[in-house]
């Protein structure tokens, strides 16, 4: 399998007025074409940051200051190679490196990305068939038009994305009868019933779960390559949260998409995931496949998410089970040391040393960035109590 995407050492920072937010740190990541990826993580360490790196809506305080986002696609290399040259490595392209607009000309067709809540991807005075055939009218005039050209003209001509589509666009019937029969066929492919019905009714109309569903063909409207969903099954009851679950996993086998999920639930992780990185305060800390993390996993923190998750298989409820907190990421407070340590049982004199890179644990594809992937523990070097 070929890498999709490339994350080399992103940093994202939010200025704020308590000093600099270090939300996403030097971070690496790397997805293969077809996978399901799981970004695992309490609430504050980062992943709807990574996220929303990744498809660039980060917007100020906060700033992506360091990094490559590179994305595998030829026909885009091709296209931008000649502009920016500096922005192409083989068929990857660096997407911090391309224009703004071109960017977001990919938003939709390249990448789209599902929240957990659906309400703010309707506008509220349109029905749902009208929402989902404009987004599938964008997404084809978008498509008709090559990148070579999307890489030199104004943004504004074409797809805004599925993201904040709806909401800004003016009130309109169908555009055409096709992009209509399409937006029932993307309700009937997301699985809700009679669908020409359902296509005409407003979003209030709908419930939960079946909003859910039309975010999600909302978001396939376009065909993208990758689909980021941050937490979306969070706010949904266990029943419908494991059919919303099943849906995903059907249209990632039957278009072969590529996901990113982002959740802090080890249960929706263990279901549905192929490799999974543990997220802890604006790290990766460990990555690797789900039977190298879920097994044979080395980083103290890993070991305190699944130590409280004594059934894999049912879907469990919020990680908190570490005493203490999730640091404030301030940059003053940080310091070099490793993030984890102040929370850490295996903490030593050289977890102080050296920030971890990332060693190999086990495997070429399992790592954790913790010095334990290297040295076993001696409790001889342990931090004494109270030391932080
Ligand atoms: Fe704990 Fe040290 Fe590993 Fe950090 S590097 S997680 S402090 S053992
Ligand atoms: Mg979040």
């Amino acid at each position: 399998t070929e890498d999709i995407l490339r994350v080399n050492r992103l940093s994202t920072r939010f200025f704020t007025q308590e000093g600099q937010v270090n939300a996403v740190d030097d971070l690496d990541l790397r997805i293969e074409r077809g996978e399901v990826f799981g970004i695992v993580g309490e609430s504050g360490s980062g992943k709807s940051v990574t996220a929303r790196s990744i498809v660039d809506l980060i917007e100020s305080p906060g700033e992506i200051t360091d990094g490559t986002i590179r994305f595998n696609d030829a026909e885009l290399a091709a296209a931008v190679r000649e502009d920016h040259p500096g922005a192409v490595d083989g068929d990857f392209v660096d997407l911090r490196a391309v224009p703004e607009r071109l960017r977001r000309s990919l938003r939709g067709t390249s990448f789209s990305m599902i929240f957990q809540d659906p309400e703010s991807s309707f506008n509220p005075s349109l029905t749902v068939g009208e929402q989902l055939a404009e987004a599938v009218e964008v997404q084809r005039r978008a498509s008709a038009t090559p990148r070579s050209t999307r890489a030199r003209t104004k943004s504004s001509e074409y797809s805004l994305g599925n993201f904040v589509l709806s909401a800004m666009l003016p009130s309109r019937r169908y555009v055409s009868e096709e992009s209509r029969e399409r937006a029932i066929e993307l309700l009937e492919l997301v699985g809700i019933p009679d669908p020409v019905e359902r296509a005409d009714e407003y979003p209030h109309e709908y419930s939960g779960g079946m909003l859910q569903r039309a975010m999600i063909a909302q978001a396939l409207a376009g065909e993208p390559d990758v689909l980021i969903a941050d937490e979306p099954t969070t706010a949904l009851d266990v029943t419908i949260q494991a059919q919303i679950l099943d849906l995903l996993d059907d249209l990632q086998r039957e278009t072969g998409m590529t996901i990113l999920l982002i959740t802090h639930n080890l249960g929706v992780v263990a279901r549905m995931c192929d490799r999974v990185g543990v997220m802890y305060a604006g790290e990766i800390v460990e990555r690797g496949t789900l039977a190298d993390v879920f097994d044979d996993r080395v980083h103290p923190y890993t070991e305190g998410l699944l130590g409280s998750i004594p059934d894999l298989e049912g879907v469990r409820g919020r990680l908190d089970p570490i005493p203490g907190n999730v640091p404030s990421l301030l940059d003053a407070e940080m310091g070099d040391r490793c993030h984890f340590a102040d929370r850490c049982p295996k903490a030593m004199a050289d977890c102080l040393e050296h920030p971890p890179e990332y060693p190999a644990a086990g495997s070429e594809h399992h790592q954790a960035r913790c010095v334990l992937a290297e040295m076993e523990y001696d409790p001889a070097r342990a931090l004494p109590e109270g030391y932080f």
